[in-house]
């Protein structure tokens, strides 16, 4: 396990703070009624990466999180390419729906509330 964070790199960074902001606003956003926890991340250099906090997540939304943090770090291409232009489809089936409902909620939602900076990082 601890060689995974070694894989770390620029912009797969800027990657994961997408991910976790968009799964983060989607769960505010439709999970209102679920309990919700800080998603814990352990290693520091994880933590930077999603802007020094820990996101408050549902149970469901913490487990996406997770396993798309796996797969990002996990990625086998250098350099990684956004991940809607990959033939790789890495995310477990089950996972794979949700995010891409996530992303298709969230990214218009960011660019309402003039979240552009987000939205670039994302198309890059
Ligand atoms: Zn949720």
């Amino acid at each position: 396990m601890s060689g995974i964070f070694e894989r770390l790199d620029r912009k797969k960074a800027k990657d994961l703070k997408v991910l976790g902001d968009f799964i983060a606003v989607y769960c505010r956003e439709h999970h209102r009624e679920e309990p919700k926890a800080p998603f814990i991340i352990k290693d520091e250099r994880l933590l930077k990466a999603l802007g020094d906090r820990n996101p408050e997540l549902c149970r469901d939304c913490s487990r996406l999180l997770k396993h798309g943090t796996a797969k990002l770090l996990l990625c086998p291409y250098d350099p990684k390419p956004t991940c809607r232009k990959c033939e790789t489809h890495c995310y477990a089936p089950g996972y794979r729906e949700r995010i891409r409902e996530v992303m298709r909620f969230s990214g218009p939602y960011m660019v309402k509330h003039g979240r552009l900076d987000l939205i670039l990082h994302y198309l890059k």
